[in-house]
C-alpha cells in the first residue's frame, strides 16, 4: 500500500479537462478558507462558460470509445481507482477538514462511505445484465439492453466534497458515460485529487472532467445540448432551479434538495442510547450535513427525563479545529454561514423558543477568527417557529413535545421535507408501524443517520429530492442509463410477405 501524500495546496485551484489539470481562463476567481482559522488558503477558478464547452467537447469526444469499452474492462479501472482511494482515503480525508472543516475521523468516514460506492461500481458487468426473454413469439426472441447516455454532469454540494460526487461519477462511468463534475467552489481540492487518482488508474482522457465554478457555470452546463443528464445535490431551492431547467433543456434530471431530519424518542426508548444519538446526529460535522437530526421530537414524558442530559452534553461539547484528535466538533464553513446560523438562534429566542444552551459567540482558544459556533439546544419548539420550519444547516437541535406517536408521525409528515427520520423505540410494533406510515425517503429505527448502502441508494421525499430515482445503487445504473428493446427474429423460410394487423404472439 502507497503511503498517503502529502497535501500540497497549489495558490489557485484550477479544472480538469481532457486529462489534464489546466488552469482558469476566465480571470474570476474566489477566495478558499480554512474554516478553523479563518485565513485564505488558495484561491479556486470560476470557469466562464467558453472554459465549460471546452470539457464538454472533450467529454463528448471521448465518450463513443468509453462507451464500445467492454463493461468488465470499465470495472477494472475502477477497481484500481479503488486501491488507490483506499493508500490515498488519508490525503483525501485532510483536503476535507482543511477546507470543510470538518474532524478528521468524520472525514476518513466520508471518504469511506464514497469508496463504497466505488466498490459497487465495480460489478458493472453485473450492473448493467439484462432481460431475455425466449421465444416471444415462434422464432422471436426479445431482450433490453441498458446503454449509456452521453457527457452527464454532477453538481456537488460544500458538506460532502468527496462522498456526494462519489454518489454520482463511479456509477456514470461503470455504466458508459462521460462525466464533467462542478464541485463546491468552498472546497474544491479533493476534487481534482480524486480526477487525478482517475487518472492514474488508466482512465482515458475526457472522460471524467472538472470545472471549477458557480452559477455561470451551472447555468452553461444546464443549457449545453451535448450533456444528457445532470445529478445535482445542494439545496432545495437551487435543486428545484436545476430540475425544471435541466428538464425544459430536454435534459434528465435527478435534483436533491435540503432536510429537516427529526428523531422522534419513544417513551420507551434506552435514553442513554437516545442522547448519544441526538448529539452525534445533530452536532456531528457542525450539523452540515444533509442528514443531520435537527429537530428532536419528544413523545410524552420523555421530554423531562432527556432534557437534563441533552443539556449536559450539548455544553460539553469539545470544538475546535477538527485536526486535532480530541475535538468532536469543527467549525462551519464560512463567516457569512456563522452569521445566519446565530441570527436563526436570535429568531427562535425572539419568537418565543426556550434557549437551553446558546452556542453564539463561542471562542476557540488559538482560532479567535475560525468560523466557530457551538452546540445550541432549544425546548418547546413549535411548528410555527422559523428555527423548526427552516432548514439551519449548522449545529442546532431543537427540541418538540408531542403526546403520543400520532402526534409525532402527523408532524413529521406535514413537514416540507422527507429526507431522513428516526424513531428510538423498544417496541417493534412501533417500529413497523412507523416505518410503514412516516413519509421520509430513508428511515432509521434506533439508527438516527440511516444513510442507506452503497448498493440500496439514497434519496428523500417532498422536497428533498426533484425527479423520479435516488442516486447510486441499482436506481443509479437506471439513471445513468436508458433502455432498448432488441426483438429479434430471423427467418428460416420463404418470405410470407408484409405484414399489416398489430404483432401478436403466434
Ligand atoms: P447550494 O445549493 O448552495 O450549492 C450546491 C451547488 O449548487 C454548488 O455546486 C453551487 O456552486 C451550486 N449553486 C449554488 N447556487 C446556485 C444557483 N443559484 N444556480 C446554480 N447553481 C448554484 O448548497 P450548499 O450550501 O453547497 O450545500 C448545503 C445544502 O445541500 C443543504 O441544503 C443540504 O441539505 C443540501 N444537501 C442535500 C443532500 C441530499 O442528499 N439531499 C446532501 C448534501 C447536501
Amino acid at each position: 500500500m502507497g503511503a498517503p501524500e502529502a497535501f500540497i495546496a497549489t495558490a489557485e485551484i484550477g479544472h480538469f479537462i481532457a486529462g489534464r489539470t489546466v488552469p482558469g481562463t476566465s480571470g474570476r476567481s474566489q477566495p478558499v478558507f480554512n474554516p478553523a482559522t479563518g485565513k485564505v488558503a488558495r484561491t479556486v477558478a470560476l470557469a466562464s462558460a467558453d472554459e465549460v464547452k471546452a470539457a464538454v467537447a472533450a467529454a463528448h469526444a471521448a465518450f463513443p470509445a468509453w462507451a464500445d469499452t467492454p463493461p468488465l474492462r470499465r470495472a477494472r479501472v475502477l477497481n484500481k481507482f479503488l486501491q488507490l482511494l483506499v493508500e490515498q482515503r488519508d490525503t483525501l480525508a485532510a483536503m476535507l477538514t482543511a477546507e470543510h472543516g470538518k474532524v478528521f475521523s468524520d472525514a476518513q468516514g466520508e471518504v469511506t462511505r464514497g469508496i463504497e460506492i466505488v466498490e459497487f461500481a465495480c460489478g458493472a458487468p453485473h450492473l448493467l445484465k439484462t432481460g431475455f426473454t425466449d421465444q416471444v413469439s415462434t422464432g422471436i426472441d426479445n431482450w433490453v439492453l441498458r446503454q449509456p447516455l452521453g457527457v452527464v454532469a454532477g453538481i456537488t454540494p460544500f458538506n460532502f466534497p468527496v462522498m456526494v460526487p462519489m454518489w454520482m461519477f463511479p456509477v456514470a462511468l461503470a455504466c458508459g458515460n462521460t462525466f464533467i463534475l462542478k464541485p463546491s467552489e468552498r472546497d474544491p481540492s479533493a476534487s481534482l485529487f480524486m480526477a487525478e487518482l482517475l487518472a492514474r488508474a488508466g482512465l482515458p482522457a475526457g472522460v471524467f472532467n472538472v470545472v471549477q465554478g458557480d452559477k455561470l457555470a451551472v447555468d452553461a452546463l444546464l443549457e449545453h445540448p451535448d450533456v444528457k443528464a445532470i445529478s445535482f445535490v445542494g439545496s432545495t431551492p437551487v435543486a428545484q432551479h436545476i430540475y425544471e431547467t435541466g428538464a425544459r433543456h430536454g435534459k434528465r434530471v435527478q435534483a436533491l434538495g435540503g432536510a429537516k431530519n427529526h428523531m422522534v424518542v419513544m417513551p420507551d426508548a434506552d435514553l442513554e442510547q437516545s442522547v448519544d444519538a441526538l448529539i452525534g446526529a445533530a452536532y456531528g460535522s457542525a450539523g452540515e450535513r444533509c442528514m443531520a437530526i435537527s429537530v428532536a421530537v419528544l413523545v410524552g414524558d420523555v421530554a423531562d427525563r432527556i432534557m437534563p442530559a441533552l443539556a449536559a452534553r450539548t455544553k460539553a461539547l469539545a470544538v475546535g479545529n477538527g485536526m486535532e484528535p480530541h475535538i468532536e466538533m469543527g467549525p462551519v464553513i464560512t463567516r457569512e454561514a456563522k452569521q445566519r446560523i446565530e441570527g436563526c438562534i436570535a429568531q427562535g429566542v425572539a419568537e418565543g423558543a426556550t434557549l437551553v444552551v446558546d452556542g453564539r459567540g463561542l471562542a476557540v482558544a488559538g482560532h479567535t477568527e475560525g468560523f466557530f459556533t457551538g452546540g445550541t439546544l432549544f425546548d418547546h419548539v413549535t411548528p410555527a417557529m422559523t428555527v423548526y420550519r427552516e432548514e439551519i444547516f449548522g449545529p442546532v437541535l431543537c427540541c418538540v413535545r408531542v403526546p403520543d406517536l400520532a402526534a409525532a408521525v402527523a408532524l413529521v409528515n406535514a413537514n416540507e421535507f422527507g429526507n431522513g427520520v428516526a424513531c428510538f423505540t423498544r417496541d417493534g410494533h412501533v417500529a413497523r408501524e412507523f416505518a410503514r406510515r412516516i413519509e421520509v425517503g430513508m428511515v432509521g429505527i434506533n439508527v438516527p443517520i440511516p444513510v442507506p448502502m452503497a448498493w440500496h441508494g439514497f434519496g428523500g421525499w417532498k422536497k428533498s429530492l426533484f425527479g423520479d430515482t435516488h442516486a447510486y445503487g441499482e436506481e443509479g445504473v437506471r439513471f445513468y442509463t436508458r433502455q432498448k428493446s432488441v426483438m429479434q427474429r430471423w427467418p428460416q423460410s420463404t418470405p410470407k410477405g408484409a405484414e399489416f394487423a398489430m404483432p401478436t404472439a403466434k
